[in-house]
């Protein structure tokens, strides 16, 4: 606010709430307006973007870096604090190797602080390097990857107003990507599109669907299946596409003439007829688009799921064409971005597989060291294994004692740590758990470039400078690559535009683009250097593999890990309007606790009344991983046998209750599904 001795100013930035990548700027008094950029081109925002200001010169933000002194943190200078971090994370290096450190990257940070983190985790000789993307779309990145070569929206936001039917599957796009939702969903609908939405919760996003098929969480396989073996049955499929640009269609067909519509409508929860209906809808378009999130992501068998969804598309020949495709809608501003430059254990910046000695040498022309050949653990894997072979963790601006399965036993596992530094905000639930914190910089207080969910790479300006004694993180990163690593010299970027102009010599999909050519715009990977334009509908001759065809896949449904007991509901979490991940944003903004304050417990009338529960009283969720307590928001939305409430608060803390079972493809937790008992509060 310009009561305190900050200086603001107005220069058109990147909204740092969701994916769709809304241009803002700030407006005074400690708002933020929209202003007309490459997605909100009228300059729409949403309640979260309006309150992104909040948190740039909150109360609680770190000024100073705090060290662990007797079990409480005191204040350090910084040289202090670095040197502490040097030799604690040094120690563990010598004496348990690298591969003893994990580094948590940040997908809502820039792509060139995430590029710079997960150099500094190669250099130093790990692929332990991760970000949040592992909670969300992991699963959707490994099918896709798997059949189309890329794991990305396969159109973009503008091209779903040439749909004639949206298929929206585990995702609510009107709370958690409004913008997006306004601005080309609800056009595309009101111009005639159908929309499908697939989901357990009646939400904003089904007052706008003609078919809401409120599915049991975890049959996601046995209701995709019955819309592809409808599509077979009724004829609607793609006979050319299917000749020209797919294989297996025999052994899918014959797989599902086995599918009973009926029976597998009725395992999924829905109504046979509104299966048909759907898939009428969907097959009959001339253009359809799939839109898919967490709801089908977030499941032990996540990558199954999605394998489901990609057969409709190859199907009924929606690839490759404007208003058709799978795309998967990204949560965080940067998630697309920390991933795209290399955040992910598996893959070097670009997806290029670090188990390929190429893609590894080319990347050693660059940084003259090449990276380690074993993909690196995983965020769950990891913290399953803190105390045990991982002994050191880099946390950079995430907070996985909140977002992360089982979250009681995660918060406990970092006190396991030889070492843990976090760069962050605020003291968050994570930092309580570290031996350093290091105070880092907010959204609107940095330079850099972040990629939005239809793949479009966009600058980030700063409207603030920074508060106290805080540090830019790309200054706070690139200091510990030049302390930690024995090449300090590859850390030594003149600011980062250095660093995104050698990500863009690292990242083939990048190749070509530069600040100058961004600049008010955007550039949308994968970009042509010669021709100097982006992609936007992939797939269109050949598939991102390098062939023409991609592959049907054979989909069997697989339980879900939790088995509900007599008596239990499935608790699925998920999101809302107002709030943003762990809530460690979101909650510190006092408009959108307004607006919403607190977590309630969503619970079917039928399943209340059976536990002698009314609304608004305090209920207990328990299973044998925790227990959490909120107020009962009795409501029809939710369908019978199942709970709904958000991870967004530390108190209830949801993943408190969730499993710690993990696709075995994507290693994505199933947090849309664990068995509760969900009973009144004692004293209520
Ligand atoms: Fe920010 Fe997303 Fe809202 Fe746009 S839609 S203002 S990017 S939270």
């Amino acid at each position: 606010s310009e009561t305190s001795e900050r200086r603001f100013e107005s220069n058109p930035t990147v909204c740092p709430f969701c994916g769709v990548g809304c241009s803002v700027e700030y407006a005074g008094r400690g708002s933020a307006t929209g202003v007309e950029g490459p997605v909100n081109g009228r300059g729409e925002i949403c309640p979260k973007g309006a309150a992104a200001f909040d948190v740039v010169d909150h109360g609680d933000r770190l000024t100073e870096p705090l060290v662990e002194h007797n079990g409480s943190f005191v204040t350090a200078p910084w040289e202090e604090a670095l040197d502490r971090v040097a030799s604690g994370i040094g120690e563990v290096v010598e004496e348990h190797g690298a591969d003893a450190v994990q580094f948590f990257a940040s997908s809502n940070c820039t792509n060139e602080e995430n590029y710079v983190l997960q150099k500094l985790a190669r250099v130093l000789g790990t692929n332990n390097v991760d970000n949040c993307a592992r909670l969300c779309h992991a699963s959707t990145v490994a099918a896709m990857s798997e059949r189309f070569g890329a794991g990305a929206m396969t159109n973009t936001l503008d091209d779903l107003g040439e749909a004639d039917c949206i298929l929206v599957n585990g995702a609510n796009p009107a709370e958690q990507h409004p913008v997006a939702f306004r601005s080309y969903i609800l056009p595309a609908v009101r111009d005639g599109a159908t929309l499908v939405h697939v989901d357990p919760r009646a939400n904003d996003t089904t007052e706008a669907a003609d078919v809401h098929l409120p599915l049991r969480p975890g049959t996601d396989i046995q209701l995709l299946n019955a819309v592809a073996a409808v599509l077979v049955e009724e004829d609607l499929v793609d006979e050319g596409f299917l000749a020209e640009r797919t294989t297996g269609f025999d052994r899918l067909r014959e797989h599902l003439a086995d599918v009973d519509v009926a029976a597998s409508a009725e395992a999924a929860g829905v109504d046979p007829e509104a299966v048909r209906e759907a898939a009428r809808a969907y097959g009959e378009a001339d253009r359809a688009a799939v839109i898919t999130g967490m709801g089908t992501s977030q499941h032990r068998c996540g990558t199954d799921n999605v394998h489901a969804l990609l057969n409709l598309a190859l199907l009924t020949g929606n690839v490759g064409r404007p208003g058709t495709g799978v795309n998967p809608l990204r949560g965080q501003n940067n998630v697309q971005g920390a991933s795209d430059v290399g955040g992910l254990p598996g893959v070097l910046p670009g997806y290029e597989p670090v188990t390929d000695p190429d893609a590894r040498e080319r990347v050693a022309e660059e940084w003259g060291v090449e990276p380690p050949a074993e993909p690196g653990l995983t965020e769950v894997e990891a913290t399953h294994r803190f105390g045990d072979e991982v002994r050191a963790a880099v946390v950079f601006g995430e907070n996985p004692a909140v977002t992360e399965p089982n979250a009681t036993a995660v918060s406990s596992a970092f006190d396991d740590l030889d070492f843990c530094v976090v760069i962050d905000l605020f003291e968050t639930r994570t930092a309580e758990h570290a031996d350093v914190v290091l105070p880092g910089s907010a959204w609107a207080e940095k330079s850099g470039t972040v990629t939005n969910t239809d793949r479009r790479v966009m600058r980030m300006r700063p409207n603030a400078d920074l508060p106290g004694d805080a540090r830019r993180d790309f200054e706070i990163l690139t200091e510990l690559g030049r302390r930690l690593t024995d090449r300090p010299e590859e850390f030594a970027y003149d600011g980062p535009e250095a660093a995104f102009d050698e990500l863009t010599r690292v990242a083939s999909i990048y190749e070509g683009m530069s600040y100058e050519g961004v600049g008010d715009g955007y550039q949308r990977w994968p970009f042509d250097a010669e021709a100097g334009t982006g992609t936007d509908v992939l797939h269109a001759e050949t598939f991102a593999t390098g062939e023409r065809t991609a592959p049907l896949a054979v989909v069997d449904a697989d339980p879900p890990a939790d088995d509900l007991d007599a008596g239990e509901l499935t608790l699925t979490t998920g999101r809302v309007l107002q709030h943003f991940n762990s809530g460690a944003l979101s909650r510190r903004s006092d408009r959108l606790m307004a607006m919403r304050g607190e977590d309630v417990l969503q619970i079917h009338p039928a399943d209340a009344a059976e536990r002698g529960i009314e609304d608004g009283d305090r209920v207990v969720a328990s299973n044998e991983r925790g227990t959490v307590e909120a107020a009962a928001d009795v409501t029809p939305a939710v369908r019978e046998g199942v709970a709904f409430c958000t991870f967004h608060y530390a108190e209830p803390l949801a993943n408190a209750l969730t499993g710690d079972a993990l696709d075995p493809a994507a290693k994505i937790p199933e947090f849309k599904h664990s068995a509760v008992a969900v009973e009144p509060a004692a004293d209520a």
